[in-house]
């Protein structure tokens, strides 16, 4: 056995490396302490699982802990922890090597943009080597669990292309790392702040980080003789489900979430198999203040074995399911994961589709088996959930089975029907879903495009939440059935309607000809696209509606009040031949007065609707005029 030291080169690729992290990881330097502590975590991994088949290599001492430690007068810090250690070779194999297939190639990607090379950096994985961001000199000692104290190993490097190693002794086992910080880096030995890195990044290590109490004296904070775990030691989510207590879910919810209240439901699964993975989800009880600012943070928090890696990974969840809340812990990813590589990762793909099928399985259930509760989520993130179907294709009719709406056939506000419920109730013959889109639940409600499918009964779903056009607009039909506005195109109501109706309508056509003409000629071009006779009303004299494929009037009406431009499509203006009005308007001979009634017909369809007049006072002036007719 050699018990000089020895001074050997680095591999060329760890010396080229160093220097790239060095200067590309700094501005996230803190990370060091994370990799560190990982890497002694996985130590502690190994140990225990060596000594399954022997336990004497616990030599006594089965409490596997971390301890990080600070000297300010020595301006070191210390990362010591009782795992499995390193054998000399192990120590020259290991850290002074990369044993990474692809190291070169890696390399060669590297572009000298220091963004650019942080991230492949980070996809690279730095670990043991991040230690150098902060430190000149890193002096490690290990012995391998079960050698003699004789066996310790002395690394030591200042990062620039040569390490020594020496034989030590070393009673205990395990690793050993101090880190001589750079000039500078004195912000690290602070304990507040190592107990808050340790906190932001290790807490849920399932192994216990400890470090010295602290008190004060005079003015300065000193270690005392006693331990303190630092972290929580213990990943819930890692734990068998039935090991977890209610209270337990919920106390959890609400650190991850940064949230006081309970939430609504969770769903805590681990997937084995080809891909591994851990996810604990969770539905708030209620919105967030800025679920609707798009600049908001997503709530998953992902965790490679363990570790954590990083807030608000919005690539883990869609942005239809952006109030889910909780943490997802991979098996396969590399720790230093970066958000750029989640994109483009098929693990993460795989990961995200499985977490939104349990999300609205968890939904699912909540809404057939406790639709209070349901009706509880339904008020606050329905509308988000609406954004679902055009966001999502592969689970849009998934998702179309979990919107709730008001309908006639309540005649109350609260969204309480689902297109399933709406479904079962079609008459014989029906064969769409009608639905009328306005500005609020009156103006749906009051709509004159109701008036048929009242008096025949057919229940029509009132959509006045400003997503519901775009809801529609990518929700094109459901179980077959398509989804129809009553107030587009020229209403068919096909077996719903009888004969004499459809006699009745063919010889008011024939018979109202002319009169519609000239209504239009009236009205002119660029009011109206048409005039006809209408299907839709049994009340009301006249009413508005636009082509089928056209934009509704209400979009077209959202997008003004936003000040874009819609595409300015001309109304179709119908009117009802069983109205006083249109049956005056026919027998009307003075051309004035003609005009009149024509635009009131025009005005008063378009108020209906929730419209604005463009000349307001042209209107109370016509009224008026056509008022003071009355004897
Ligand atoms: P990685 O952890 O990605 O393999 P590192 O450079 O962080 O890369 O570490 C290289 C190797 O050094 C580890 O795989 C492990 O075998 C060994 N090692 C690092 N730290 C320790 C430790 N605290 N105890 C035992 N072995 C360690």
């Amino acid at each position: 056995m050699t018990t000089t030291k020895e001074t050997l080169g680095f591999q060329a690729e760890v010396k080229q490396l160093l220097h790239l992290m060095i200067h590309s990881l700094y501005s996230n330097k803190e990370i060091f302490l994370r990799e560190l502590i990982s890497n002694a975590s996985d130590a502690a991994d190994k140990l225990r699982f060596e000594a399954l088949s022997d336990p004497a290599l616990f030599e006594n001492d089965s409490e596997l802990k971390i301890r990080i430690a600070f000297d300010k007068a020595a301006r070191t810090l210390t990362i010591t922890d009782n795992g499995i250690g390193m054998s000399r070779q192990e120590v020259i194999d290991h850290i002074g090597t990369i044993a990474k297939s692809g190291t070169r190639e890696f390399l060669a990607r590297l572009s000298g943009d220091q963004q650019k090379d942080a991230t492949l950096i980070g996809q690279f994985g730095v670990g043991f080597y991040s230690a150098f961001i902060v430190a000149d000199k890193v002096t490690l000692t290990t012995r391998r669990a079960g050698l003699t104290p004789e066996h310790g190993v002395r690394w030591e490097s200042c990062g620039e292309g040569e390490y020594t190693v020496e034989m030590v002794n070393k009673p205990t086992r395990g690793t050993e790392i101090v880190l001589h910080l750079r000039e500078g880096e004195d912000e690290f030995l602070s304990d507040w702040r190592l107990k808050s890195i340790i906190r932001k990044y290790s807490d849920h290590i399932t192994l216990p980080i400890v470090m010295k109490k602290t008190e004060w004296k005079d003015g300065e904070q000193v270690p005392t003789d006693e331990d303190e775990v630092v972290n929580q030691a213990s990943a819930l989510w890692a734990r068998p489900k039935n090991e977890i207590t209610e209270a337990q879910y919920e106390e959890f919810y609400k650190h991850v979430a940064h949230d006081f209240e309970k939430p609504l439901a969770w769903s805590h699964t681990r997937v084995e198999g080809k891909q591994e993975y851990i996810s604990l989800l969770y539905i708030p009880s209620r919105a967030p203040f800025d679920l609707y600012d798009r600049e908001r943070r997503h709530g998953i928090k992902l965790y490679v074995k363990r570790v954590f890696i990083m807030e608000d990974a919005e690539q883990l969840m869609p942005a239809y399911l952006r109030f889910v809340r909780g943490v997802i812990d991979a098996s396969d990813l590399p720790l230093n994961v970066s958000r750029e590589m989640l994109q483009h990762s098929r693990e993460i793909d795989a990961i995200r589709a499985g977490s939104v099928k349990r999300v609205l399985g968890l939904l699912e259930d909540m809404a057939e088996h406790q639709p209070e509760k349901y009706a509880i989520f339904w008020q606050e993130f329905g509308r988000v959930l609406k954004e679902g179907p055009g966001e999502d294709f592969a689970n849009r009719d998934r998702i179309a089975g979990l919107l709730r709406f008001a309908s006639t056939h309540t005649d109350t506000a609260e969204a309480t029907v689902s297109l399933k419920d709406y479904v079962g109730r079609m008459k014989k013959g029906q064969d769409k879903i009608y639905y009328i889109t306005a500005d609020s639940f009156a103006a749906a409600k009051h709509s004159p495009h109701l008036e048929i499918f009242r008096k025949k009964g057919i229940e029509v779903l009132l959509l006045f939440d400003r997503v519901d056009e775009w809801l529609v607009s990518s929700l094109p039909e459901f179980d077959g059935k398509r989804l129809q506005s009553v107030a587009k195109g020229d209403l068919d109501l096909g077996e719903l309607e009888d004969e004499t109706e459809k006699e009745a309508h063919k010889r008011a056509e024939d018979e109202y000809k002319d009169l519609l003409e000239k209504i239009k000629t009236t009205l002119g071009e660029d009011k109206v696209r048409e005039v006809r006779v209408t299907h839709r009303l049994t009340d009301s004299p006249s009413c508005l509606v636009t082509g089928e494929h056209d934009m509704s009037i209400h979009l077209e009406r959202m997008l003004k009040a936003a000040g874009q431009k819609g595409p300015g499509v001309k109304p179709i203006l119908e009117i009802n031949p069983q109205h006083a009005l249109v049956a005056r308007l026919k027998s009307e001979a003075d051309e004035a007065r003609f005009t009149d009634w024509a635009h009131l017909l025009f005005d008063q369809a378009l108020l209906a609707e929730g419209g604005q007049l463009d000349d307001p006072a042209a209107f109370v002036k016509r009224l008026n005029s056509l008022l003071a007719l009355l004897k």
